[in-house]
């Protein structure tokens, strides 16, 4: 689905100087390579503070922590997203409430998130699915009004851009109380093993999170709250600096490939490609087709047993995994996330796609749906 070795293979120079220099430098934790890559993220998103962690699922459960956040309080999430979203929610003992998504962009339902709202609602966090970004600004509008955090999960979508109807453009992740990205290699800015960050505006809630990520110090061996070890480590950092500059570049690449697949698609009304809304920019994290009157599993076997790479995102919705499962969920209130599970299919999409790559994929999928 990814090609991290070519990918490497373009700034091998760079990175192996990098890595050497920090293995030399014996600074593996809190060395000069995470000060300075959380200042240079900070810059690129136009974001007052970046707090560095181990992963994306840390971040989330961090952010939420640092919120405040009590036992008992609801979290509104989508049922149609990577399980990391409602896990740290469950983990906190926060009670999470799924809600279903729109079918085109496969983001947040805003209809079906006012309807969820109760007087135990605390937050909200909408998932950048796939790489644009929901509707941030319909859902400020729904946070102010009910006093809501708004927490963003951006591990699909960093570098993406959201533009206010008013014109003000901002980076996924910078618009609500707090956002959170994982740096997992196959994600779009990705290092090489597990690392993630955390983006406030919200100079006092940086701080609190600071403090959280390190064991809950703020000043050492004296543990003002409960807190967390959630480290990115020097190495990690030193490769996220050397590729953060291309980010913008390999975001077009996959804007690119997701063109020409879009074309290569436009003959057949079997399939639909995606939708992006007028609102935001799409990074194309995935690539993602829905199909009609196609048998989708078959599609997929088909495309395994010709070497093609393709995967199902999401194969089962949240509210029907057995560890999320609850009897307050209703099956009419997932009309949507039902039928996604069984129609979409991902394709191969990252930096280095070549054409021929993609004329294969593409002929390979209209032969077998024609
Ligand atoms: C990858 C991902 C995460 C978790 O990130 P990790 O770094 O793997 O912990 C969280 N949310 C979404 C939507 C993701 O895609």
């Amino acid at each position: 689905m990814v090609d991290l070795q070519s990918q490497y293979q373009k700034i091998k120079p760079e990175i192996d100087k990098t890595v050497t220099e920090v293995i030399s430098s014996a600074a593996f934790i809190n060395g000069p390579e995470v000060k300075k890559f959380q200042s240079e993220l900070e810059t690129y998103l136009d974001v007052k503070n970046v707090i560095p962690c181990a992963n994306g699922t840390d971040a989330l459960q961090i952010a939420m922590m640092g919120l405040g956040l009590k036992p008992g309080d609801e979290v509104i999430t989508v049922d149609f997203t990577f399980a990391a979203t409602v896990e740290v929610i469950a983990l906190l003992q926060l009670t999470p409430v799924l809600i279903d998504v729109d079918k085109d962009t496969f983001n947040m339902d805003i209809e079906a998130l006012k309807k969820a709202i109760t007087p135990k609602t605390k937050a909200i966090v909408p998932v950048h699915l796939f790489g644009q970004c929901a509707n941030m600004e319909e859902i400020l509008k729904v946070a102010q009004e009910h006093d809501l955090f708004v927490i963003e999960d951006t591990a699909q979508a960093i570098g993406a851009n959201y533009t206010f109807s008013n014109g003000s453009v901002k980076k996924a992740g910078t618009i609500g109380n707090v956002g959170t990205t994982s740096f997992f290699p196959s994600k779009n800015l990705g290092c090489y093993g597990d690392g993630g960050a955390i983006f406030t505006n919200d100079d006092d809630l940086a701080y609190k999170i600071r403090g959280i990520v390190n064991h809950g110090m703020y000043k050492r061996y004296y543990h003002d709250v409960v807190g967390v070890n959630s480290r990115l480590d020097n190495i990690q950092a030193a490769v996220l600096r050397v590729k953060l500059p291309h980010l913008d570049d390999y975001c077009d690449a996959r804007r690119k490939a997701a063109e020409y697949y879009n074309q290569g698609f436009s003959v057949t009304d079997k399939i639909s490609t995606p939708k992006t809304s007028n609102f935001t920019s799409h990074v194309f994290h995935q690539y993602t087709l829905r199909l009609k009157d196609t048998d989708r599993n078959a599609l997929h076997q088909h495309l395994l047993d010709k070497g093609i790479p393709n995967a199902i995102y999401y194969p089962v919705p949240l509210h029907s995994q057995k560890a999320y499962a609850d009897e307050r969920y209703n099956e009419d209130d997932f009309k949507v996330t039902n039928e996604l599970i069984e129609t979409v299919i991902s394709l191969p999409m990252h930096t280095e796609l070549e054409k021929e790559q993609q004329d294969l994929i593409i002929n390979t999928i209209l032969e077998f749906i024609k």
